[in-house]
């Protein structure tokens, strides 16, 4: 499909944008915090897209309608494998559509969840995408992430793809506590400490232990718990046969207190772990 938003004329000096009648809907793919997404199919290319819509009222209540624009922005310039497309958007009197890239596999918590753990050469393959993925942004000056595990989709091939790129960092700490969901935080922000894009890296170190292990390192029955363990770095490596020593070893090199100390994006691609492990291509099937 095309790529074009409200901002680039087309060939003929027009501005073209997108209506709802250029697609047809079709079932939910899912539900998130300010609407939901559908699979579409664009009428005149026959290409498939999700198409999620927010509401701008809802946006508004929680001012982040200035953030979502320019979070659009920043990502329509993001072209990396691993990164969820967005080809354009438009909006109608109480809502915004963004159309993006169709991920057919859903969510790798999803697959996760099904699976119970992912062999090492599995996980290896989604850490390499994530981490070659976030040193693409990170080069572009694109550091606000907001990773959680249910915005990684998978195309249908299996590759990664980050989805709801760029949330800025002032939103991280509230989003999450909305979301239930301690486990992916680092440190620094549990503490309320300034932070910058080292915690990407902690936050690396959680999904390799979940992928590996099936549940995130610091979970407990409560979320002082939980927070108490992240502060103290409680962590165990649970006694089973199929993660090699140098998984383990990458674990505790993303996961140190010291933000400047964790293994930079570079290092990890270089991890004897990684590269003995993750497959070039970005695609393992293992499991289906
Ligand atoms: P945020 O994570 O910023 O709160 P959100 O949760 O409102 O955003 P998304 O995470 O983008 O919205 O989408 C909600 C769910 O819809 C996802 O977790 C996923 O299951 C599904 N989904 C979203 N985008 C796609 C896509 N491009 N292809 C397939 N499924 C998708
Ligand atoms: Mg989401």
């Amino acid at each position: 499909m095309e790529k074009v938003s409200e901002e680039k004329p087309n060939s003929k000096g027009r501005l073209p944008t997108w209506t709802l009648q250029d697609f047809e809907i079709g079932k939910p793919l899912g539900r998130g915090k300010f609407g939901r997404v559908y699979l579409a199919r664009e009428k005149k290319h026959k290409y498939i897209v999700a198409l999620k819509v927010i509401f701008k009222q809802q946006l508004e209540k929680h001012n982040l309608h200035y953030q979502l624009r320019r979070e659009i922005e920043i990502q329509s310039n993001l072209s990396h494998p691993n990164v969820l497309q967005i080809f354009g958007w438009f909006h109608d009197d109480e809502r915004i559509f963004l159309i993006l890239e169709y991920a057919a596999r859903g969510e790798l918590f999803k697959e996760l969840r099904d699976l119970k753990y992912l062999s090492e050469k599995h996980a290896a393959t989604y850490i390499a995408s994530f981490a070659r993925a976030l040193a693409y942004c990170h080069e572009k000056n694109v550091i606000h992430r907001d990773i959680k595990p249910e915005n990684l989709l998978l195309d249908l091939e299996g590759r990664l793809k980050i989805a709801d790129f760029g949330w800025s960092v002032q939103s991280r700490t509230k989003r999450h506590t909305m979301c239930g969901t301690l486990d992916y935080l680092a440190p620094e922000i549990v503490e309320n400490k300034a932070h910058d894009y080292t915690v990407d890296n902690w936050t690396l170190g959680i999904l390799c232990y979940e992928l590996l292990y099936g549940v995130p390192p610091f979970e407990t029955e409560s979320q002082v718990n939980t927070c108490k363990r992240i502060i103290k770095v409680d962590l165990n490596f649970p006694s089973t046969p199929h993660v090699s020593a140098e998984g383990k070893d990458l674990i505790r090199k993303l996961l140190v207190k010291d933000a400047l100390k964790r293994l930079s994006l570079q290092r990890i691609v270089e991890h004897p772990w990684i590269v003995n492990n993750a497959d070039p291509s970005g695609i393992c099937n293992e499991g289906h």
